[in-house]
């Protein structure tokens, strides 16, 4: 099997991420060939099989570019939050124009189409969620793949990560910690370092958005500070969100 790893709109810390593996990719190179990565490889080659999408698509190129990845590959990986759930990009399709320009210091974004998960143009086979992903549930996919086995992604929140480490918790002590609605799979490392969950891993199947926006109001953070919080990495779940802040 053969892999390539390929880059849409985003930071390309994803990619960066692979190469940061490299006692992994050492590994990974026993069972597969990278037949395709700009970032590490001057000749690249395609099609490949499993390709590792990064990023998402902000313009018509990209689009087409994705769908070739898509008809080209037999398997398609989301990798990362960008391409799982929108990210950061998709951070300028949910807020009004003043709002993205606060968030970028005074510098509107040129992002010509709405930002959106990869799922809302292809069928995506895995996802890979994270920002960036994770190295371990990196190999526990390509471990699946190589024995067709199934995977599937953490369906608890980081809340559960983070009390089996026996942290304290930074909600309690009055921060804004995203951990209670946030996907779980990153061993709560944010907290574990006595910094907040910023949420980037998004949302899980069953997060209580509604009890924790309540939370979140009872501790006295203004409801312009929790669409804030939500905007970054929670793309399809905001409108919802926006609604109940505006019932509360
Ligand atoms: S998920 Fe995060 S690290 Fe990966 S490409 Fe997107 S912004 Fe960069
Ligand atoms: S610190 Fe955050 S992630 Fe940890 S238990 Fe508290 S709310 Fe959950
Ligand atoms: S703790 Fe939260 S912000 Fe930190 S890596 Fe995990 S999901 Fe991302």
């Amino acid at each position: 099997m053969n892999i390539g790893i390929i880059s849409l709109s985003c930071c390309e810390g994803c990619s960066v991420q692979f190469l940061n593996m490299e006692k992994e990719i050492l590994e990974i190179l026993k069972y597969m060939g990278i037949n395709n990565f700009r970032l590490a490889k001057e000749i690249n080659e395609w099609p490949v099989e499993i390709a590792f999408v990064e990023g998402t698509p902000t313009n018509r190129d990209e689009i087409i570019k994705l769908l070739k990845i898509r008809k080209d590959s037999k398997i398609l990986v989301a990798l990362g939050t960008c391409a799982a759930t929108g990210g950061v990009p998709a951070i300028v399709n949910t807020l009004e124009k003043k709002e993205a320009m606060k968030i970028y210091n005074g510098v509107p974004p040129k992002i010509p189409i709405d930002a959106k998960p990869l799922k809302y143009y292809v069928d995506v086979d895995y996802i890979l969620y994270g920002c960036p992903f994770s190295k371990e549930e990196l190999k526990e996919l390509i471990t699946s793949v190589l024995l067709g086995k199934g995977f599937r992604n953490k369906r608890y929140s980081v809340c559960v990560e983070c009390t089996l480490r026996e942290n304290g918790c930074l909600l309690e002590e009055g921060y804004l910690c995203m951990g209670p609605v946030t996907r779980a799979g990153c061993k709560a490392i944010c907290p574990s370092n006595n910094t907040q969950c910023l949420g980037c891993r998004g949302p899980y199947e069953d997060a209580n958005f509604k009890g924790h926006i309540r939370i979140l109001l009872e501790m006295g953070f203004s409801k312009d500070e929790i669409a804030e919080a939500y905007s970054i990495f929670s793309y399809e779940e905001l409108k919802e969100v926006i609604a109940w802040l505006k019932e509360e």
